[in-house]
Formats: C-alpha cells, sequence, structure tokens
C-alpha cells in the first residue's frame, strides 16, 4: 500500500482526535487540507497565519507524536497557509513559512493543492476524462449563499448574486461586478454564486479564480508559447468568476487578453462575475475599453455591515461552531469591530478559542483584549479622572472620598480599584498614578494593584468589581 497525503494524515487524525477534546478538534483540525507527501515531509495547509501560529503554539507536540507514529522520526510537517489577497498587496495565494525548529518544519517549494504537475496539460485546472474534458470549478463549497447572512449592506448584491445563479448569463447582471473593501464579504459572494449554479446546473462549467493566478497562468503561458491554449481554455467556460479584479491594474498584457475572453464569453451568452476591492470609476490603470465592459452589467457594493448585521454574522458563526455565549460579550465584540467581517468572525474564534481550550472564563475584560488585537488604532485613551469617576460611581462616593486618607474597607478598595483600572487602562507611571489619586507614592500604587490581583482571583464578590467596571470602562 503507497502512502498519500490523505491516507497520512488521515490516520493522524484519527490519533489526535483520540487526544483533545471534540470543540478543539473541529476548530483547528477540520479546516485543514492534507496536500502532499513528498519523501517524509507532510504538507497541510491551514486558512490562516494566525491558525498556523495557534497550531504551532497548542498542537505542536501532539501533532509531532502523530506524525512520527506515521512516518517515523524523521517526519517533518511543512504548513501552507492559504492568504486572502488583502487590499491592494501583492503577496501570493499561498504563502511558505518556515516554521521554528520545534517541529522540525521545513520551508519548501509548494505550490497550491490543485495546481496540476504533469506536462502534458495545457492548463492546470483541466482533469483529462474518458470523453470529455472536466473542468475543476476551485469553489469552496463554505462560501454558500445559506451562510451568507443578509443586511442593509449587502442586500442588493446579494439578490443580484441570486438572480445571476438563477439563470446564469441569462441577466442583465451581466458581468455582475461585486466591489467593496477588505473584509466585506466580496469572496465569500462570488463563491457562494458558483456554488449555487453547480447545483441548479450541474452540467455547466464554472470556474472561480482569483486575478492573481489568472495573470500567473498568463505569464506562464506567453512563456511556454500556447497563449492560444490559454484563451481557448477560458472560452470553454460557462461561468467565470474572476475574484480581486483590481490586480490587473497595469498588467496590460493580461488585460488584453481578458478582453478577448471576456468578449467570447459575453457574446456566447456566458456570465462573468468579477469582484474589485474599487467601484469601476475609482479603478486605476485598467483600460477604458474594459473598464467599459465591466459597466455593462451591474455593479453591486457590499457596505460596511451595520450593527444589527454584525450582530447575526456572531451569533449564526456561534451557532454553527456549536458554542454559547453571553450576549454581552457578543454586544460588545459586534459595537467595537465595525469595517471588516473577517476581524470580526477571527476576534469571535479567538474567544472561543480561549474559553473551549484554557478554560478561561469568556469575560468582558477577555473580549476587550482580543478585541483590541483586531481593531487598529482603538487606543482611546481612557483618563485616570474619568477612571476615578467610574469607579466612585460604582460605589456610590464621591471622587473627594475615594481620594481621601481615611482607611476605611470599601474606601480603599474603591481606591485600589480606581489605581489598578488606572495601571491597566492608560500609560501612566505608577508614580503619577499615585499622584493623580489622592497623591499617594508608587509603592502604594503597586501594591493596590497587587491586592486586587489577590482578591479578584479569591473573592467572588470582588471580581463582580472588577467585571462591571471593566464593563462601564469598556463601553
Ligand atoms: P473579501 O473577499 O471582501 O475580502 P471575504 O469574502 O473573504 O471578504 O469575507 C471575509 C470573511 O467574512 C469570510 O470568512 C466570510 O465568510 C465572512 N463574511 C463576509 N460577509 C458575510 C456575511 N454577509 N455573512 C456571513 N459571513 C460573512
Ligand atoms: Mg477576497
Amino acid at each position: 500500500m503507497s502512502l498519500t497525503a490523505q491516507s497520512v494524515w488521515d490516520n493522524c487524525l484519527l490519533f489526535i482526535k483520540d487526544n483533545i477534546q471534540p470543540q478543539a478538534y473541529k476548530t483547528w483540525f477540520e479546516p485543514i487540507v492534507a496536500v502532499k507527501l513528498v519523501d517524509k515531509a507532510l504538507s497541510i495547509q491551514v486558512p490562516s497565519k494566525f491558525f498556523y501560529e495557534w497550531l504551532e503554539e497548542h498542537y505542536v507536540k501532539i501533532l509531532k507524536s502523530a506524525l512520527h507514529k506515521q512516518l517515523g522520526d524523521t517526519a517533518k510537517l511543512v504548513y501552507i497557509i492559504k492568504m486572502e489577497n488583502t487590499y491592494g498587496n501583492k503577496q501570493p495565494f499561498t504563502e511558505r513559512i518556515p516554521s521554528s525548529n520545534r517541529t522540525g518544519v521545513k520551508s519548501q517549494d509548494v505550490d497550491v493543492p490543485f495546481n496540476n504537475k504533469s506536462r502534458e496539460l495545457k492548463n492546470p485546472f483541466i482533469i483529462p476524462g474518458i470523453r470529455n474534458v472536466k473542468i475543476e470549478s476551485q469553489l469552496n463549497p463554505n462560501y454558500n449563499f445559506e451562510n451568507f447572512l443578509e443586511g442593509d449592506s449587502n442586500r442588493l448584491a446579494r439578490s443580484a448574486g441570486m438572480a445571476v445563479s438563477s439563470k446564469p448569463g441569462g441577466t442583465s447582471f451581466n458581468p455582475l461586478l461585486i466591489f467593496g473593501g477588505v473584509g466585506l464579504g466580496k469572496t465569500h459572494l462570488a463563491h457562494a454564486i458558483g456554488v449555487d449554479i453547480k447545483d441548479k446546473y450541474p452540467e455547466k462549467t464554472v470556474l472561480y479564480i482569483s486575478a492573481e493566478k489568472f495573470t500567473q497562468q498568463y505569464i506562464e503561458s506567453v512563456k511556454k508559447n500556447n497563449r492560444n491554449d490559454f484563451i481557448h481554455f477560458y472560452q470553454l467556460i460557462d461561468v467565470l468568476i474572476i475574484d480581486d479584479v483590481q490586480f490587473l491594474s497595469g498588467k496590460s498584457g493580461t488585460q488584453d487578453v481578458f478582453f478577448h475572453i471576456f468578449n467570447h464569453l459575453h457574446q456566447n451568452g456566458k456570465q462573468v462575475i468579477l469582484t474589485s476591492d474599487k467601484a469601476p470609476v475609482d479603478m486605476q490603470d485598467i483600460e477604458q475599453r474594459l473598464l467599459s465592459r465591466f459597466k455593462w452589467g451591474l455593479s453591486a457594493e457590499l457596505q460596511t455591515p451595520d450593527y444589527e448585521t454584525r450582530i447575526s454574522i456572531l451569533k449564526n458563526k456561534l451557532y454553527r461552531d456549536g458554542v454559547e455565549m453571553e450576549e454581552d460579550i457578543i454586544n460588545y465584540v459586534a459595537k467595537h469591530i465595525k469595517s471588516n467581517i473577517r476581524e470580526l468572525e477571527g476576534a469571535i474564534i479567538s474567544l472561543i478559542a480561549q474559553s473551549s481550550f484554557n478554560r478561561k472564563e469568556v469575560t468582558i475584560e477577555l473580549a476587550r483584549q482580543i478585541v483590541e488585537k483586531f481593531v487598529k488604532n482603538t487606543k482611546r485613551e481612557v483618563s485616570i479622572d474619568y477612571i476615578q469617576k467610574i469607579v466612585s460611581d460604582y460605589f456610590q462616593m464621591d471622587v473627594d472620598t475615594l481620594q481621601s486618607k481615611t482607611r476605611k474597607r470599601h474606601i480603599v478598595q474603591a481606591r485600589q480599584l480606581a489605581m489598578f483600572f488606572a495601571k491597566k487602562f492608560t500609560k501612566a507611571s505608577l508614580a503619577s498614578i499615585g499622584s493623580q489619586i489622592g497623591k499617594r507614592d508608587h509603592a502604594t500604587v503597586l501594591h493596590a494593584c497587587k491586592t486586587v490581583d489577590n482578591l479578584s482571583s479569591t473573592d467572588k464578590q470582588f471580581r463582580k468589581y472588577v467585571e462591571d467596571i471593566t464593563k462601564k470602562l469598556s463601553v
């Protein structure tokens, strides 16, 4: 029996599944795709860099044991990180990450998994069939309409997409151009349309491709002197989905070839779906004749989702993952991550991860820390005065009382809490905090912080104070 990447990985999974919690398995191992096995090196594809880091940090041991069991002590693991094209950057579709030595990961020349290596094929997407040539659609079934939640921000694009998928090539939405900022769902929606078409019209040839990959293939075809095969291949397609067409800007050769393919498809009643991070009017270095083609059909914008939509996206995600989370926390995340659905999802995934594997309770404070990592420029500096005000209000005393010299227990506690939060939420030094909260010295502030730390781990009531105030300070 010969070993394949899939069979080796399947056996690793059996072992891993037996040794970790089901939720962890589902979150961190199910999304992994075994890509290839060369000698003793197994390449696996993971959905993001965050994902890779998480695996390295938490599961490196088990991965190592699992792989060693399968391939012996010289086994190596190679991660392939699947990257989305983000705004304007020129990163390749996949990235090679030489990991730390811990797993003995080695860096290799790895390519996207579906890229067919055999020489005789003119195009990587063609699988030689017995009678017909079959073209793999490269669609991701996880990106479908069902989990593409509707909201004001995406209603037009979503329903145009559905119209297109029920009658590909048969509506005036041809091409359908979906545009909008990073992480707003362009790729998801584009796949959803393709997936739905494949569902309704299995005989139709659908192809999803990023503009970047399209460009690479084109350049390759020029090098190999088979530009015509490249064009013919694309002219065979019934539904062509090209993601991130802004990538074509400045690439006149690729634009030219795309222009011809586009015209051919359009004239023959085939559907073209495009996505872009800009509206056609704002696209630079794209030829006019191509731009005017883009405008023939419908340009539908994906806008930033409103609060309600963000909430439902979060709830849906939690529901699908079978995780329960307090309303407060969901609201907090939805409130603070506004402009990017990918970040919204990222934050909730981190929260789920923290809660289910580190057995940390999901508190507002934890949510705050995580959200902060996702949202850039959240440096909404809270002032020490404001903290004193919130803490005094909470204990129904005035700020003067909080600052007074008294040793009454509840006042001392309030003061210590104010110091603790000042340390936590501001960049002020211990000395400066002390001087602003009742003219104390830095040692007193340090002592206060330690006391609060201790009490919040031993005293339930006290922990509630900390949480309540954190919540107030975070809104
Ligand atoms: P873009 O291509 O615009 O950068 P993506 O399509 O990659 O964005 O979307 C980013 C993430 O947000 C994906 O995980 C996607 O599933 C999710 N997402 C985007 N829009 C929605 C939506 N309306 N409902 C549910 N999930 C969404
Ligand atoms: Mg995208």
